[in-house]
């Protein structure tokens, strides 16, 4: 892998300029694990003022020394926008959240140590050169790696920077980004770092909720979010962040479940098929209100309501972590129709209208995951059941249009008035026969060709043609039901 030519640009740029430059942050991280970082990061000893400079299409907005270029040699940057930021050290953080005051510094090292975990705080230049006390040329990069970040990529290990205690005092977020790097990369929390986590869980109440928002949305988007969920509860952050959850913790459910409720709500989150945060975290809170809902211990209790209520509970949950309005509906959307009963036999296609008429059509999909998440959390051994896929062939049945002369692009005043007749039957023949080719040959669906054709057809003695037209639109119709039958695996 080589980093892109934007980055090898302005890291020569500011160097011939007299500054160090480097790739720096979670763009080394990435490009030194071969995955393809998101963003790249350029920490330089240049001010924001020379970096602005240099680079006359770049905008400084914040105090806190970031330069964003846009384009770079007149092109447009492939690799998205680049933020070059100026050396610095942040000082103290009375509030845990953000530094009260930043410093430039000269010093890269100083940079480093104040970013959060190890494998987070190596820096990269694009080619070898001697550098003071280092004497490994490295490849066609040379990597600064004061706090062996590196080691740490080796072994797997998220490890605070320097003290641990004292840097997630400084900022309680950095208790969130640990569990989340934890679960996207698979890596492990180093001892110590865990210990400070625990310990210090209580300050993550002063982050702001969109902040938590973020990260949270992160780990549910990773490919191990049930492993985050148990985690954060390991650390005595669940409590803080989403204390609805862990009122299940240990609540058993009723003989139809094997599992308590916190446990069925992970495993959901776990088996959610969905790539989709809203339906993973629907998955989440699906059972959120079971708790609060439950009569009666032991085999028999019931949870009359947990679908209306869990709608709401989990709405004020989003809403509190400030998350938008369109996935507060939708979450609430999920949950409360994740009890929608689809026995066939039973219910009918007018149910299965009734329900897409309630949840929408675009979101059928989506209760369906919800559902497949459900039962694989609840220990059951099949995702999609032959009723659930009977299920989606009725609703793909019902809401496709069905084959009918409204798809010809001529209607029957328009036959009535280029062939000046009055309306009858010889109006609904001509449209079926049109119908028939057109199936045969969509091509045909043309306002001038069809035009033309009544002209033809008119001349013609209808009533066999018509007959044959409409055997041929049933039989397409059968075909049309036995493909959708097909596609779902149901007779
Ligand atoms: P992602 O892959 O999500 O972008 P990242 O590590 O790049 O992860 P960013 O938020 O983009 O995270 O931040 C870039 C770099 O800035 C980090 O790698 C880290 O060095 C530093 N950093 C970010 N947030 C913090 C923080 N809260 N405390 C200390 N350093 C931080
Ligand atoms: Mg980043």
């Amino acid at each position: 892998m080589l980093l892109p030519k934007e980055v090898q640009l302005i890291i020569k740029k500011l160097e011939q300029a007299g500054f160090e430059a480097y790739a720096v942050g979670g763009c080394v991280r990435d490009f030194l694990l071969g995955i393809e970082p998101k963003d790249w990061d350029i920490t330089t000893s240049a001010l924001p003022e020379q970096i602005q400079k240099l680079f006359p299409k770049s905008v400084y907005l914040n105090k806190f020394g970031t330069v964003t270029i846009y384009e770079i040699v007149g092109k447009k940057s492939a690799v998205g926008p680049i933020e070059v930021t100026t050396f610095r050290i942040d000082e103290r953080y009375s509030d845990q959240r953000h530094p009260d005051s930043v410093k430039f510094t000269r010093n890269l090292k100083e940079d480093l140590a104040r970013r959060d975990f190890t494998i987070n705080a190596i820096a990269l230049a694009p080619w070898a050169r001697e550098i003071k006390n280092q004497k490994s040329k490295i490849k066609n990069y040379q990597i600064i790696d004061p706090f062996k970040g590196q080691e740490d990529l080796k072994n797997k290990l998220i490890r605070a920077v320097g003290e641990p205690e004292k840097r997630f005092s400084e900022d309680a977020l950095r208790l969130l980004r640990a569990i989340r790097f934890a679960v996207t990369l698979n890596y492990k929390i180093e001892t110590k770092t865990w210990l400070a986590i625990k310990k210090l869980a209580f300050l993550i109440k002063r982050i702001s909720p969109e902040r938590i928002r973020e990260e949270l949305i992160k780990i549910i988007l990773s490919d191990k979010p049930a492993e985050a969920i148990e985690m954060l509860k390991e650390a005595n952050l669940l409590r803080y962040i989403l204390p609805e959850l862990e009122l299940g913790v240990g609540v058993s459910q009723n003989k139809h479940h094997i599992y308590t409720i916190y446990k069925h709500s992970v495993l959901s989150l776990k088996y959610c098929p969905s790539q989709d945060y809203q339906v993973r975290l629907a998955a989440l809170f699906h059972d959120i209100a079971k708790p609060q809902a439950k009569r009666g211990e032991g085999p028999e209790a019931t949870f009359y309501n947990h679908d209306v209520i869990g709608a709401q509970v989990s709405q004020k949950i989003l809403h509190r972590l400030h998350f938008s309005r369109e996935d507060i509906n939708k979450v609430g959307l999920l949950i409360r129709y994740h009890m929608f009963y689809y026995d066939v036999e039973v219910v009918g296609e007018a149910g299965v209208r009734r329900l897409i008429s309630k949840v929408g059509l675009e979101n059928i999909k989506d209760l369906v995951d919800l559902r497949i998440a459900d039962r694989l959390g609840s220990g059951v051994p099949k995702a999609k059941p032959y009723k659930l896929r009977h299920f989606e062939y009725i609703v793909e049945k019902v809401s496709q249009d069905p084959i009918s002369v409204k798809m010809l692009k001529i209607n029957g005043h328009k036959i009535m008035a280029t062939l000046k007749i009055k309306s009858g039957p010889k109006v609904g023949a001509i449209l079926d026969v049109l119908l028939a080719e057109v199936i045969d040959d969509p091509n045909k669906n043309e306002p001038a060709y069809l035009k033309k054709r009544i002209v033809g057809l008119n001349k013609l003695d209808l009533n066999e043609l018509r007959q044959r037209a409409k055997e041929k639109i049933k039989i397409t119709q059968a075909e049309m039901d036995t493909e959708i039958k097909g596609k779902y695996y149901v007779k």
